[in-house]
């Protein structure tokens, strides 16, 4: 029976997701494949603020050295600024770990990542796009890659999505989206690496302005990272220029009209549309997980959709490395979507519950504002709140030794 299938299983997205589920997979003895689309190293839209929560992910997962020799600004703070210029902090300490946040870039991280998978023994193809997913009456059994112009099938008992917020193998059974009625995207977000931003040492500033939100950060090199979120209607006034969404809409806030006021752009703006936040069906279809933001995409000013993603994907491994010698007889498949399923909801759920509230907050007028004022008021408020919006407890999963089924 194992013959009938070339891996134990197949992750498509090499994200932080896919990769943290690779390592995991491998170091515990799984024959794995982990297929991107994109070669590494690669820009990426992101706040690239990597909360203090990773570091532990790191060294479990055999990165952490890597990461600092990349050397990363390292960030003590994060301080929420109203439009008024009101304000409220937030220490990385709060979080647990070793208190401290990186700002890193994530054609760095990802390519670290990425290249530990292989190193760990995982197959890894680059420039090779998941197009599709092969069936055994109705279960998914593997995927057809599109690699150098061919397409080729690859079997497995089980499949991850790890395409982020593409969701893109999820999306081909998710008849809830196929039902429903394709809508403009309402937000717009942005990002370029700057020079000569005015941010405070050590600090990931977030920019509260109507209709959106943004953060600028330090990173390696002596580069800032810039990133915001904006109504598409703003965008589109003005003219989809995303330098101009940065002086007219961004700097509607004082304190980022201050930090941009001499920042040059020194890549070139990436720009996504968002459609929306919030939890997916983490269990597709029979035979395919999703992971990371293909799961679910958390709201970015928390700053821990790389956590979730690194958490979500060590999760996975252990599901499926607990069970692989049956789902190599090609058994227990339903019984690792039901595990997989309650596990990810006790883990993340009532997070993502505190960010939904908080999100509606974010995007009311005055209401940021308002929320920045009570919340300053208190210390022990702001922890609390912080704290809701990761995890309970740092607790790791117990990962199986080394496989034999
Ligand atoms: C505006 C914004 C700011 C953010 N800021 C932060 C922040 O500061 N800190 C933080 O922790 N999080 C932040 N996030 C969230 C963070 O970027 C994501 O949570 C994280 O990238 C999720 O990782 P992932 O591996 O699930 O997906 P991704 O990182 O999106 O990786 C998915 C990978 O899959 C590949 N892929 C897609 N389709 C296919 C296919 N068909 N075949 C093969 N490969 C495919 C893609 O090329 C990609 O490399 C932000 C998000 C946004 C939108």
């Amino acid at each position: 029976m194992a013959n009938q299938f070339d891996y134990d299983v197949i992750i498509a997205g090499g994200g932080p997701a896919g990769s943290s589920a690779a390592i995991h997979l491998t170091m515990a003895g799984a024959r794995v494949l982990l297929v991107e689309q994109k070669k590494f190293p690669r820009p990426k839209l992101c706040g690239e603020f990597i909360s203090p929560e990773c570091a532990p992910h790191f060294e479990r997962l055999g990165v952490a050295e890597q990461m600092l020799a990349a050397s990363p600004a390292r960030l003590t703070e994060t301080v929420f600024y109203s439009r008024q210029q009101r304000s409220v902090s937030v220490p990385s300490a709060w979080f647990g770990a070793n208190g401290v946040a990186l700002g890193l870039s994530r054609a760095e991280m990802d390519e670290r990542l990425l290249r530990r998978a292989s190193d760990a023994g995982a197959v890894v193809l680059e420039e090779a796009q998941v197009v599709n997913l092969l069936f055994d009456n109705d279960r998914v059994a593997g995927v057809t890659i599109k690699h150098t112009g061919k397409h080729t099938g690859y079997r497995a008992p089980v499949t991850i999505d790890a395409t982020g917020r593409a969701r893109a193998l999820a999306r081909r059974v998710d008849q809830s989206h196929h039902k429903t009625k394709s809508h403009r995207a309402s937000l717009v977000a942005f990002k370029a690496h700057l020079e000569d931003a005015r941010v405070a040492p050590g600090v990931c500033e977030i920019y509260f302005y109507r209709g959106g939100y943004g953060g600028l950060s330090s990173i390696e090199n002596g580069l800032s990272n810039l990133c915001f979120i904006a109504s598409a209607r703003a965008v589109r006034e003005c003219g989809t220029d995303a330098e101009r969404v940065m002086r007219e809409v961004v700097c509607q806030n004082g304190r980022a009209a201050y930090a941009l006021e001499h920042a040059r752009a020194s890549t070139p703006w990436l720009a996504v549309s968002l459609e929306g936040f919030g939890r997916h069906t983490v269990t597709p279809t029979t035979g395919l997980l999703a992971i990371g933001d293909a799961a679910s995409f958390i709201d970015p000013f928390t700053g821990s959709g790389m956590l979730m993603a690194l958490e979500s994907g060590e999760l996975a491994a252990s599901v499926i490395g607990d069970r692989i010698a049956a789902i190599r007889r090609g058994a227990g498949i339903l019984e690792l979507e039901t595990l997989y399923r309650a596990a990810y909801k006790t883990r993340f759920h009532s997070r993502l519950r505190i960010c939904s509230l908080m999100r509606r907050a974010a995007f009311v007028p005055g209401l940021a504002q308002l929320a920045i004022r009570v919340f300053g008021r208190s210390d022990h408020l702001r922890h609390r709140l912080s704290r809701a919006t990761r995890g309970s407890s740092p607790e790791t999963y117990r990962l199986p030794g080394r496989l034999n089924g």
